[in-house]
């Protein structure tokens, strides 16, 4: 484990412990969006006897320190990855994959937009995904 992604974690408060350490490593390095389940199979080898459930615990660690988002997506699980805040995706309805629009600001755009509603609604998740077939696959 390199010293770099444990201070990460020290800096943010995170309590360190193996499997949080490995699960930020694997997300900050990858810098992919992951479901629990593929990064269950991405670390375990890693560290035997690892849960599917300590794998949730320890994302909601990292999500709650500020170092993961979690995004929902139309037809899938809830996607992880190495951020600190919710931003729009853009879907492949053929190949899948998941693209970052080159201007990340409509999300905060859209919450300061909401947040001026007078109803006193607190926000505490917006999701945004356009879903589209990407350059590769429509070639
Ligand atoms: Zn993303
Ligand atoms: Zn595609």
């Amino acid at each position: 484990m390199e010293v770099s992604h444990t201070q990460v974690l020290r800096e943010r408060g995170v309590r360190i412990t193996p499997q949080r350490a490995l699960i930020w490593q694997a997300l900050s390095e990858s810098g992919r969006h992951f479901t629990a389940e593929e990064l269950w199979e991405r670390v375990r080898g890693a560290l035997p006897g690892l849960e599917l459930s300590t794998v949730y615990r320890s994302l909601e660690a990292l999500r709650e320190a500020g170092l993961v988002v979690e995004s929902r997506l139309p037809e899938g699980p809830m996607v992880y990855e190495a951020r600190s805040a919710q931003h729009p995706h853009l879907v492949c309805g053929v190949c899948g994959r998941i693209f970052h629009p080159e201007d990340p600001r409509l999300c905060s755009r859209l919450l300061e937009l909401l947040g001026e509603t007078p109803e006193g609604f607190e926000i505490r998740e917006l999701h945004v995904v356009a879903k589209g077939i990407c350059r590769d696959c429509r070639a």
